[in-house]
């Protein structure tokens, strides 16, 4: 049976390629590679039949150099250890990719989510909150959604939170719904910051966007808001799908009419009867942009050899194996990484938690805008490190971001 694949594994494997191009000094690599706290918790909940259930929980604190932790709150039978581990490394370098002073942690329970109602998610979470209190806080740790998690889990957990430090600490979570300080933009954030970066990769092939096909996996919410938005700068979107499999068309979707389209049907597929097609044959199709924007491990090393696209944006969070990585950097094809590409949500979350301190609601368009601001700074970073070591572009991204908090470690000097 082959070896189960650790994400933790892969996330220091990155750590080390983009630590040995820095030259960077053994003890900062030791120092960086090591979480500064891991947390497991074992809750206690209360069901609705009167039985009590125990699930084991985490909270993984990676790196707080450059700022408090950050990071999501995942529910779902899967997690794990190992999971949180990698997920939390990867936040440390998206915050300092972007250039936001935030940290990186994770958190999650394993939990069966889908079979539990919304009193048993409630008493879990106020009671996971009671049991991580002392290690989160507005400056200290700060989480999010994740998958399976929402706006009402983060209410939850400000209201459980706020209860036991007697104030109402706005700004101990983001993605709070905007009737408790949640920051407008956050919806389309992740989804017009990929688009975003691929209207700056296509710059770089001097064609203008009106005049680009873009092929995107998913349907959801990073895909969707980069659809729409390319669509609206004049791009073809020639591609979408979901879980049930995907639509072509070489004159382009307005994603708009398609969307309305799902929420009566529950799947684009059947769409003004054009093409179907599948999600492995949508990774390969005829198109300028490739962005996966669903699942992890979309492009492996079996189809990668196929890939038309001479731009990939990532959407996801790692749908590009490691050996598909090779193939396509051999291939001359432009990866825009996912620690950049889909760090639009988080540069917006830091926008929510300044937003708490000032007391103040910024107007969505300044959210939008600022948002943009920082991810087409932070690409032309990542562009210019590439050519300047001469490395792919993910291993450029770590690169900036693994410098980024060295260079924070060193300054405070504390051995
Ligand atoms: P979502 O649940 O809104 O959408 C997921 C989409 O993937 C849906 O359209 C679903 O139909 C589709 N899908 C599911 N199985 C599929 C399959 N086998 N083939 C093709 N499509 C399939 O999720 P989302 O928030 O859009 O997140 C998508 C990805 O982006 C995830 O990897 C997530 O971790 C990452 N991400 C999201 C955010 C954010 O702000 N939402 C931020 C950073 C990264």
């Amino acid at each position: 049976m082959p070896a189960k694949y650790s994400p933790f594994e892969g996330a220091l494997k990155q750590f080390e390629k983009a630590a040995n191009a820095l030259k960077l000094e053994p003890h900062i690599a030791d120092i960086l590679k090591k979480h500064q706290k891991v947390i497991t918790v074992n809750i206690p909940v209360k069901m609705d039949d009167g039985s009590v259930k125990v699930f084991t929980g985490y909270r993984a604190q990676h790196n707080n150099f450059r700022g408090p932790y950050k990071g999501g709150i995942r529910y779902h039978p899967d997690v794990n250890l190992d999971e949180v581990l990698a997920l939390s490394m990867w936040m440390t370098w998206k915050c300092a990719v972007v250039d936001i002073p935030f940290g990186g942690g994770k958190g999650g329970i394993s939990c069966p989510v889908k079979y539990m109602s919304v009193a048993e998610k409630e008493r879990m979470t106020r009671k996971y909150v009671q049991m991580i209190a002392k290690d989160i806080g507005p400056e200290l740790d700060i989480p999010a959604p994740d998958v399976y998690t929402d706006s009402q889990t983060m209410a939850w957990i400000f209201d459980e939170y706020s209860k036991i430090v007697g104030y109402p600490a706005y700004g101990v979570v983001t993605g709070k719904p905007i009737e408790l300080g949640g920051s407008l933009g956050r919806t389309q954030a992740t989804g017009y910051g990929v688009a975003a970066c691929v209207r700056e990769a296509v710059k770089l092939f001097n064609k203008d966007i009106k005049e680009t096909t873009v092929a995107i996996q998913g349907f959801g919410n990073v895909a969707y808001y980069a659809a729409e938005k390319l669509y609206k700068w004049g791009a073809k979107v020639v591609a979408i799908s979901d879980s049930q499999g995907g639509i072509y068309d070489k004159e382009g979707f307005d994603p708009i009419d398609v969307m309305e389209y799902k929420q009566k049907t529950g799947t684009v597929v059947g769409y003004k009867e054009v093409k179907k097609i599948s999600n492995e044959a949508l990774l390969i199709s005829e198109c300028d942009v490739l962005v996966p924007a669903a699942l992890e491990d979309q492009i492996t090393s079996t189809n990668a050899p196929q890939v038309k696209a001479k731009i990939i944006v990532e959407g996801a969070n790692g749908p590009t194996t490691p050996e598909a990585d090779e193939i396509l950097f051999k291939k001359g094809v432009y990866i825009v990484p996912d620690i950049l590409a889909n760090a639009g949500g988080v540069t917006v979350s830091y926008f929510e938690w300044v937003q708490n301190f000032q007391k103040f609601q910024w107007d969505e368009q300044t959210v939008l805008n600022r948002m943009e601001e920082k991810l087409v700074k932070a690409f032309k970073d990542v562009n210019a490190t590439a050519k300047k070591y001469n490395v792919d572009n993910r291993t450029a991204a770590l690169m900036l971001a693994i410098k980024r908090v060295a260079d924070a470690y060193k300054l405070k000097g504390d051995y």
